[in-house]
């Protein structure tokens, strides 16, 4: 599986001018060979004798004009601009295949970042030694052991990272998941299912992150309030200033640290409850909100509304499968909410703003999030229980279904 790990990075003065100009050739080229794309794409629409355009005739067209025409390239790693042709290349083929839009021009400040195939750098301990460079500090040292594939240093603010890709063939220093009874007893007033091995329901909400059918609230990341008021008032400050001045442009990059501070601590909110819900379950049931338009009367908090829904079920994904656990999504008309978890009677309604509600038909008093997740795991536990087509066949065939929705993520940067 091709995992990626995403590293703060230490460079100096020399490293960060480096980087700046490397990400500015890798930009340059990519721009370069869009633009030849679509004038050889209409060369040969018009004249279909002629080449239609490829990244490697690309590659090798720049290869060849780059000395005369464009020295500087020269001054950094001939990955920087080889490396972002072919990420061209992957662009328009998964724009062919209908999983992307149009590649669209790289923007200075927005898209810093080139990439290293793997015989371009090394690494060693919390060091990465890069062509023309020497070694680069790292914050951390890499996590996952496997066959290194490649390395792609970007800005995010005024800060450099290094994302890894590594093929970690070895999964098996991961812990497995649990596939064990969970303690029950920190669960108050909510029914439960007994024999519910190592699964979970989780509801994704607004007041907390996520709410497990254990009962258990996952809170939001804490400083986000006090950095939201400071991004407020930094957004008005920026406001006021003078298009144009130093001041304006000192406000602006104060702002834009902040947004990549704000972005870090929700990431790390989300890996921290994907990881620990792929430790501890085996099973995970998780609503289907992946669909557009979704925003109906329902808001989540911002931790996932930001980063969306997507990469939540992504990670989980990708980590339940490193751990050998699954994750099943609910069918998109699925009534977590509305259902009683403990005698099945659907509402027809039930307002956002009601927290709490009694079931009229058997008299159970809910907690509106621990109820949805609640269904949510029955819902996994029963997805298994049918699919082994055997009632009550539960525990001993959930391992050896195929997980249908886990899928092999590969956390490449997007190009
Ligand atoms: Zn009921």
């Amino acid at each position: 599986m091709l995992i990626a790990h995403k590293i703060a990075l230490d460079p100096n003065n020399v490293q960060a001018t480096y980087f700046a100009r490397a990400a500015g050739t890798a930009r340059f080229a990519y721009n370069w060979a869009l633009a030849e794309w679509k004038r050889q794409y209409e060369a040969w629409k018009a004249d279909n004798s002629l080449p239609k355009p490829s990244q490697a005739a690309l590659r090798r067209r720049l290869n060849a004009i780059k000395a005369e025409q464009f020295p500087w390239m020269l001054e950094v790693t001939k990955n920087a601009p080889q490396m972002a042709i072919i990420q061209l290349g992957a662009a328009f083929k998964n724009f062919f295949a209908g999983r992307a839009r149009y590649p669209q021009f790289r923007k200075k400040g927005v898209h810093d970042r080139f990439t290293l195939s793997n015989d371009q750098f090394s690494i060693d301990g919390s060091r990465i030694r890069i062509p023309h460079l020497g070694w680069v500090r790292m914050r951390e040292t890499l996590r996952f052991t496997g066959k290194i594939m490649s390395a792609t240093v970007s800005r995010v603010a005024d800060r450099w990272f290094v994302s890894i890709v590594v093929d970690a063939q070895d999964d098996s220093h991961l812990p497995k998941a649990k596939n064990e009874p969970q303690d029950k007893n920190q669960v108050s007033g909510e029914f439960r299912r007994s024999q519910n091995q190592g699964a979970v329901g989780v509801d994704l909400g607004v007041l907390a992150l996520a709410t497990l059918s254990t009962g258990e609230k996952i809170p939001g990341p804490k400083p986000h309030k006090a950095l939201l008021g400071r991004l407020r008032r930094l957004s008005r400050s920026l406001s006021r200033k003078v298009k144009g001045s130093a001041n304006r442009r000192k406000a602006k990059a104060k702002l834009a640290k902040l947004h990549a501070r704000i972005a870090a601590v929700r990431s790390d909110a989300l890996h921290k409850l994907t990881t620990d819900l792929t430790r501890r379950f085996h099973t995970i049931g998780v609503e289907n909100l992946n669909v557009r338009g979704m925003v109906r009367n329902r808001h989540l908090s911002r931790s996932i509304a930001d980063m969306g829904f997507f990469e939540f079920r992504r990670q989980l994904e990708y980590k339940a499968a490193m751990r050998g656990g699954r994750v099943v999504v609910a069918d998109r008309f699925f009534a977590s909410s509305k259902t009683c978890s403990a005698c099945g009677k659907k509402l027809d309604e039930l307002p956002l703003s009601m927290r709490e509600w009694t079931c009229s038909s058997c008299g159970v008093v809910h907690d509106r999030d621990v109820n949805a997740a609640v269904n949510l795991e029955n819902m996994a536990v029963s997805s298994t229980v049918a699919a082994c087509g055997e009632e009550g066949a539960g525990r001993r065939c959930k391992t050896a279904v195929k997980p249908a929705s886990v899928k092999q993520e590969v956390s490449f940067e997007p190009v």
